[in-house]
């Protein structure tokens, strides 16, 4: 019986063709981990400015001057990252490393399935419309069916 919680090998449920990667850093290492995702092969991200809280609690930045906040939130830059589900651990690997300092207030990665993609110019679907030119996949060599 297909609850559509079931795993078939890349060890997420529900399964997925594509999955959304959101990940919440620290403001200054946005540009470190960018340019990693755009070394990998990644063509389209999505970047929000956002405030929250997790266990660094209100507690200020310690870096940057232009990150301190007045109030109890913590500036931080959410990324969106939609990738085919062979991509996912590798552009999460490169986020978590790329944003590590091994502080507080790192920030943390959550993976979503994502139902369908669509182009806007084109119409175009599913695969079509994840892949990009000049993408990971290409750079990889993997030939779409
Ligand atoms: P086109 O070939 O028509 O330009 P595209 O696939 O390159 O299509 P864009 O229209 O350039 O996509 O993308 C518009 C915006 O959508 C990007 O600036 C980015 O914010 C977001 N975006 C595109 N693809 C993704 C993705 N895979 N994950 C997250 N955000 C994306
Ligand atoms: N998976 C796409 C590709 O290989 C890239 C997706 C993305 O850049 N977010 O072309």
């Amino acid at each position: 019986e297909a609850s559509g919680l079931e795993t078939e090998g890349n060890g997420y449920a529900p399964q997925s063709d594509f999955y959304k990667v959101e990940a919440v850093v620290r403001p200054w290492r946005l540009s470190h981990v960018a340019s990693a995702l755009i070394k990998m092969g990644i063509r389209g991200v999505t970047v929000y400015d956002v405030r929250g809280f997790g266990a660094q609690g209100g507690a200020r930045e310690r870096y940057a001057g232009s990150e301190f906040t007045e109030d109890s939130f913590v500036q931080k830059v959410k990324l969106e990252i939609v990738v085919s589900q062979d991509q996912v651990e590798a552009v999460v690997e490169t986020v978590i490393d790329h944003a590590r300092t091994g502080e507080i207030g790192d920030g943390k990665v959550f993976i979503s399935p994502v139902a369908d993609v669509v182009r806007v110019r084109t119409g175009e679907r599913g695969l079509k419309a994840e892949r990009m030119a000049g993408g990971r996949a290409e750079i990889l060599g993997i030939v779409d069916s």
